[in-house]
């Protein structure tokens, strides 16, 4: 008997959408690009668009004023940002400044932790990426049962 899987590259949305709902049977693969490199726009868009497919791009929002936009190791622009999400792709946290956000809670350092979760939500809806701005990407593999709660209590669903 042959047994094939479909696999269906979503974003970050349709799949909290998708785990409640009857379609769950299908396998279900996310895509996440963290730090929001301009190779997200110069090389992974025009693939996936070719393929109708959207992913989910996590985004130091303090770097995107300073991002040039140009291709290499360069940030995105708002522009570039914008494409992205008219295209269908999830643009959520990565924090403002990109810290070890594990350190900070060794230290317990509470301020700058809430200012770099709540600020880099903010920064997402007051630019209009709503859509994915409840979901966080933490850096350098890095979670702490601490640092997960406050997250929560912030507005993150899924991080
Ligand atoms: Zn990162």
């Amino acid at each position: 008997m042959n047994k094939h899987i479909v696999i269906i590259l979503i974003s970050m949305t349709l799949m909290l959408q998708a785990v409640s709902s009857v379609s769950a049977a299908q396998t279900k693969v996310i895509i996440t690009f963290d730090d929001g490199w301009t190779s997200d726009y110069y090389k992974a868009l025009p693939i996936m668009q070719t393929n109708n497919q959207q992913a989910t791009a996590f985004i130091i929002t303090g770097e995107v004023a300073g991002g040039t936009g140009r291709q290499g190791f360069e940030y995105m622009n708002m522009s570039q940002l914008k494409a992205l999400y008219s295209a269908g792709w999830d643009l959520s946290s990565h924090t403002v400044t990109h810290p070890f956000l594990t350190n900070l809670t060794k230290l317990k350092n509470t301020s700058q932790l809430n200012t770099e979760l709540r600020n880099s939500k903010n920064w997402l809806n007051s630019s209009g990426f709503t859509r994915a701005s409840m979901f966080l990407a933490y850096q350098y593999l890095r979670i702490v049962l601490s640092f997960s709660m406050k997250s929560t209590d912030i507005g993150y669903r899924l991080g």
